[in-house]
């Protein structure tokens, strides 16, 4: 079975010029304009394939394959009705908001490519996977300043609380942006899934690196994450007379940083797996001497 490469590209091209920076990258922040009227090409397209398209309290989306659309299917069509009942399902999809001056295929690859998988499998007939295409809300993070504010309301990490919390740039409540979208009202229990109803997440994503590339494979399964932690590290020194300090006197907090900038450069290349653009989870525990 085949996807229809063009329809997908030409998608994803439509998608690239709803952007508030024409010409230069694409610049869509969750619930802007723009993001409405990404969501509504996207609701189109899936709405004429036959899905039906839900969307939650914070705007996450919903794409799942309608009746009509499971009845296309010859001879299956009483398997395929009871898809979404009887098994659970498998999630696909990724985000469609931005950055500023973002990549044109980030997220957005992802969204439809799931589209496409589901627009396929319905032509063809084969409606038994009980798939459902999520587009996450605000997964930048670019309006209100928190990456993952869909899906951190989806496990129940972010509720209530958050929804007065989470403040734009021009001070305004998550609630209150929520609202002026038209979105439901927030039940958190319409809106953080039951896991146990869930099967797998599948998200097709554009590398973000150059380890594809340069070992020429056209994909990648991710079977780990970068869990990146920012440090603020203060060190200090003794402030002397210079001409009258001999060196083996002085403390030097700039010479420490530097020992300390090197240290993590080399103990990060000394990984073994490093040109695999990973490293083993032992170089977590950074040891460093830095003399004194
Ligand atoms: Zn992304």
């Amino acid at each position: 079975m085949k996807i229809n490469g063009d329809r997908m590209l030409s998608d994803m091209k439509a998608l690239r010029e709803i952007t508030d920076t024409p010409r230069s990258g694409v610049t869509r922040f969750s619930y802007s304009q723009k993001d409405q009227e990404a969501r509504a090409y996207i609701t189109r397209a899936a709405e004429s394939a036959g899905f039906t398209v839900r969307t939650d309290a914070i705007g996450n989306m919903f794409i799942r394959f309608a009746e009509a659309a499971l009845q296309a299917g010859e001879g299956t069509s009483a398997a395929v009705k009871n898809v979404y009942s009887e098994t659970k399902r498998i999630v696909v999809g990724s985000h469609i908001d931005t950055v500023r001056n973002g990549g044109w295929l980030d997220g957005v690859y992802g969204v439809v490519a799931g589209l496409e998988t589901m627009r396929t499998l319905s032509e063809d007939g084969t409606v038994t996977l009980p798939l459902e295409l999520v587009n996450f809300a605000e997964e930048e993070g670019s309006n209100f300043g928190s990456t993952m504010t869909g899906s951190k309301f989806i496990t129940g990490i972010y509720g209530e609380e958050e929804l007065d919390k989470l403040r734009n740039d021009q001070g305004v409540s998550l609630r209150k942006m929520l609202q002026r979208c038209g979105f439901p009202e927030y039940k958190r229990e319409e809106v953080v899934w039951d896991f146990e109803q869930v099967r797998a997440m599948l998200e097709l994503h554009i590398e973000q690196g150059p380890v594809l590339e340069r070992k020429g494979l056209s994909i990648g399964i991710v079977d780990v994450v970068y869990g990146m932690s920012v440090l603020e590290v203060t060190l200090k020194g003794v402030g002397n007379h210079a001409g009258a300090t001999p060196m083996i006197d002085r403390r030097d907090a700039l010479t420490a940083a530097a020992v300390c900038i090197g240290e993590a450069e080399r103990i990060a290349k000394e990984d073994p797996e490093r040109d695999n653009g990973s490293y083993s989870r032992q170089n977590q525990r950074f040891c460093l001497t830095v003399p004194t």
